[in-house]
């Protein structure tokens, strides 16, 4: 368990059978410990009810934010509205002699709960995550992708005359020779 997620850890010890309620906050610091993470940065709620029996433990979360991502279509930053629910049931192991029954030995027990707020968020994510429209778009990484049409690149790069003596506008119109000929 890595150092910083240890506040996602709930001690089996102090709990009691019936339902307890757990409020998390999922922020930078939280997303920064995956390495690679397709979350950038975040701040989610998550909000954990857990109902222990004698034998079992049933999980349900509701998290409910905002992550930052990478656009598939332009790899820049993508701000996304996220929320969704997610269940798990567990059964404890271990049971003593004194007793009838498995008991739950609750002793050494913790809920660790990092991976699966973690895996919460990624499977909240939406399929497509992507800018509302090509114009918010950093139009020259689609040019470089090829993934806007002629027409789409003409009007992104409609103001290009006027810079028409800067590096940049030169490269777009590079660009723009290479799409064609690549008609
Ligand atoms: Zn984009």
């Amino acid at each position: 368990m890595v150092e910083g997620l240890k506040e996602y850890t709930i001690s089996c010890k102090g709990l009691k059978n019936g339902a307890s309620t757990y409020s998390f906050l999922l922020d930078n610091d939280f997303f920064s410990q995956w390495e690679e993470s397709e979350v950038l940065s975040g701040e989610v709620r998550a909000e954990v009810e857990l109902i222990k029996a004698s034998t079992s433990l049933h999980l349900s979360c509701h998290i409910e934010g905002c992550v930052v991502v990478e656009c598939d279509r332009c790899l820049e930053p993508l701000t996304i509205e996220i929320s969704g629910d997610s269940e798990s049931d567990s059964t404890f192991d271990g049971s003593t002699e004194e007793n009838e029954g498995v008991v739950i030995d609750s002793v050494e027990e913790e809920i660790q709960l990092a991976d699966y707020l973690y895996q919460s968020v990624l499977l909240s994510l939406p399929y497509s995550r992507t800018h509302a429209s090509t114009e918010e778009c950093n139009p020259e990484m689609l040019a470089k992708f090829k993934i806007v049409t002629e027409e789409e690149f003409e009007r992104l790069t409609a103001s290009e005359g006027s810079l028409a003596e800067s590096p940049e506008a030169a490269k777009l119109a590079e660009l723009k020779q290479m799409l064609e000929n690549k008609e």
